[in-house]
């Protein structure tokens, strides 16, 4: 019988996602040995509990769930004054002044890029973005008939700003940057920003429309050593920040984010008007009630980084002690070594013998590599030193 998919999405679904593949794979190893004999880094899922307001806010709205329209629709941004709330920290966060009105809640960081695409994406239109990146950003710009065009990273890893400049057409559209980043742990410094950003500036002068700068920061929390992540809107005024209380909060399944437009945009009110009409339209209609009466709440706390912090050294340990070639992740909670041997997906079937689980550096555009997500518990990390040091023997 003939599909009765469209054919990019049986295209898709047949590649299917690399870190699902691995995370399905690691279900069933779990069900058949044991979940404490299999050392799962393949999924960027937090296991750290949400911080206690979390669950003190939720109790109090029990006690009004009765209440007619507790849970009804809303403006299509969000409640009003947790727009406001959100400007407010997101302003202490970029140090730039957002009011609510700079701001739309959304359904996670996705859904905030998935409506910014559709507000601003012709078919055809291109979005620039460095390689390795998260494989997600390829179907969201293809949801609009996008084209991802991908230019590789440098080999620490950083923006390699002219290439990136040179790969601009007139077809560009969006710049789209991931800092700190899934899957290198790479912050992007503001001397290279500032680069790219005066490069886009003077591409700008010569373009009918000016290429926009989407800044997808859900882990702009998570700094190691004193690393500061730089300011966006500060440095390029079409920048329109998507961020999320997936991870700081530990809310992935929420579906609470947000997208911000820096308040010097020309031109942002109509922006903010088409990602609000976009988030409707394409049935997200609202970012959850319940996400954003928990936001109220815990805007401002955060899950405990040392422990983030902890095991980013732990891990660090293990594979220097067996003798893996990897960059310190400055930011985020991966790591992503080289593969031993050159060839990821046959070097992550030698882990997976070992029943260490990681995602090929194919699944994000840069084979030669694998990722290895760290939101795990120290034990799992620890646990897995024998098998890493094994599976690098042979
Ligand atoms: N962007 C990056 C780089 C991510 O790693 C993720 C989630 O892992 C997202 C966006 C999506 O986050 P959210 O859960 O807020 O939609």
């Amino acid at each position: 019988m003939s599909s009765l998919l469209a054919g990019s999405v049986a295209e898709a679904l047949s590649k299917g996602s690399w870190i699902r593949r691995i995370f399905e794979q690691g279900a069933e190893m779990k069900a058949q040995c044991g979940a404490d004999k299999v050392f799962d880094f393949s999924l960027g899922n937090p296991d750290l509990p949400a911080p206690p307001v979390v669950g003190k806010c939720l109790a109090e709205m029990a006690v009004h769930a009765d209440l007619p329209f507790a849970f009804g629709y809303m403006p299509n941004a969000g409640y009003p004054h947790v727009r406001e709330a959100v400007a407010a920290q997101a302003s202490k966060e970029q140090g730039v002044a957002f009011t609510g009105s700079d701001v739309a809640l959304t359904c996670g960081a996705a859904g905030g890029i998935n409506a910014f695409f559709r507000a601003v994406l012709t078919p055809g239109d291109e979005v620039l973005c460095v390689r390795p990146y998260f494989v997600e950003y390829g179907f969201y710009v293809e949801n609009y008939g996008g084209k991802l065009v991908t230019v590789p990273a440098l080999p620490s890893f950083d923006l390699d700003v002219p290439k990136m400049l040179a790969a601009v057409t007139p077809k560009t559209r969006v710049v789209m940057l991931n800092s700190p980043n899934n899957p290198t742990g790479v912050i992007y410094s503001e001397a290279t920003l500032e680069a790219l950003a005066a490069g886009l500036v003077a591409l700008n002068a010569k373009r009918d429309k000016p290429i926009l700068l989407l800044a997808d920061e859900p882990y702009r929390f998570l700094a190691f050593d004193g690393a500061t992540v730089p300011s966006l809107p500060k440095i390029y005024p079409y920048t329109v920040v998507a961020s999320s209380f997936s991870k700081n909060l530990s809310l992935p399944g929420e579906r609470v984010g947000y997208v911000a437009l820096t308040p010097t945009m020309p031109g942002k009110e109509e922006l903010l008007a088409g990602i609000v009409f976009a988030n409707r339209i394409l049935g997200f209609v609202n970012a959850p009630a319940i996400g954003q009466s928990i936001l109220l709440r815990a805007l401002g706390s955060q899950v405990d980084i040392s422990i983030y912090s902890e095991r980013r050294q732990a891990m660090a340990k293990v594979l220097r002690d067996a003798g893996y070639d990897f960059i310190m992740p400055a930011g985020a909670f991966y790591f992503f070594p080289k593969a031993p041997g050159g060839d990821d997906i046959a070097f992550v079937g030698k882990l997976c013998e070992q029943k260490v689980l990681a995602v090929p550096g194919t699944g994000f555009g840069t084979p030669g590599y694998f990722r290895l997500a760290f939101c795990v518990d120290k034990k799992v990390i620890e646990g897995a030193a024998e098998g890493f040091k094994k599976a690098i023997k042979g």
